[in-house]
């Protein structure tokens, strides 16, 4: 489900045309073909439309980049693709909260909400919001929802924790289905499945997982956005489909602790489903249209942030809710 496609073909003006792989693999002879194509246009072929591009230099070597305004129209695909600020929620944190680092992505990870904007930090459900869009799958196909099943679904998300530094550190999650075992593990990131009144904590159980019982207490439950989605600590209730992510505590009796609990209500397809908003993108689904879920983070009052973005037309659309058409 990560859909970058390196072979996407870029065009020149005179016709001539290569992948990003075959450029990516000889350095000298790529500096040469971009020096000697840099008055050129160049169009991305990774849409039907294709995306225009141009050629920039810096401290004496070539680089290609997007034309001003239209990094977001590239295919998600494709390597040149960068959300537009403005159908996101994360452009409200500071460099201290994220940094991209070569092939890492370092966040900022505290339980209690952020003042700001800018945020110094995310939330566990901001973080989970993260970890979901960086493994796509906020992103909608008539295609990809045909094939979405739990299995892949798992992988992909296992598969970008290790793309991602939380406070510095390795997130080593427990992922039923993707993760071999649950040693070592400091993260666990799964669907809730069942939950159940223990005589000292919540017994929280994951789809996919027979084996592991997860014990929240009363604290962590009532401090967590997981009591405004499966009720109180008196009297929880498994409700709509919620995926959580929390920190993983071994006792020394050998329970597993839940704390910094994170969540992420879903729709069936597993795309990200605020309060409300399930209905208008159930729509898009049955409409068999193309589109990505926009995801507010931590910035939940950001109306600015569209519901999601309609990626079947020329170019994207922003759509906001209560949808218009
Ligand atoms: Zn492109």
């Amino acid at each position: 489900m990560e859909y970058t496609n390196e072979k996407v073909k870029l065009m020149f003006e005179g016709g001539l045309e290569f992948t990003r792989t075959w450029l990516a693999a000889d350095d000298q002879r790529a500096q040469r073909v971009l020096r000697n194509h840099k008055e050129e246009r160049v169009n991305c072929l990774c849409t039907p439309f294709g995306v225009p591009m141009h050629i920039v230099c810096r401290e004496g070597r070539y680089f290609l980049a997007s034309n001003p305004g239209r990094a977001s129209h590239h295919a998600l695909s494709c390597p040149s693709y960068h959300p537009a600020e403005e159908a996101s929620g994360l452009r409200h944190y500071s460099g201290e909260a994220i940094c991209r680092a070569s092939h890492h992505y370092k966040l900022a990870v505290r339980p209690e909400a952020p003042t700001g904007p800018p945020f110094d930090h995310f939330t566990p459900s901001a973080a989970l919001q993260f970890l979901w869009e960086l493994a796509g799958l906020n992103v909608c196909t008539p295609k990809t929802v045909a094939r979405r099943s739990f299995l892949p679904l798992s992988r992909s998300l296992w598969r970008v924790t290790h793309k991602v530094l939380f406070n510095k550190r390795a997130i080593r999650a427990y992922v039923p289905l993707a993760s071999r075992e649950i040693d070592g593990c400091q993260h666990v990131i799964g669907q809730v499945s069942r939950i159940h009144r223990g005589k000292f904590a919540i017994g929280v159980n994951l789809a996919a997982d027979r084996e592991h019982t997860f014990w929240v207490d009363q604290k962590q439950w009532q401090n967590s956005p997981i009591s405004k989605l499966l009720g109180t600590y008196e009297d929880p209730k498994l409700a709509d489909t919620t995926w959580l992510m929390a920190r993983l505590w071994l006792s020394p009796k050998g329970n597993f602790n839940l704390y910094h609990i994170g969540v992420l209500p879903v729709n069936d397809q597993l795309l990200p489903s605020y309060n409300g908003l399930k209905e208008p993108i159930d729509k898009l689904v049955e409409n068999r249209r193309r589109f990505f879920v926009c995801q507010r983070y931590d910035a939940i009052d950001d109306d600015s942030v569209p519901l999601a973005v309609l990626i079947d037309r020329k170019e994207p659309q922003s759509l906001y809710y209560p949808l218009l058409s």
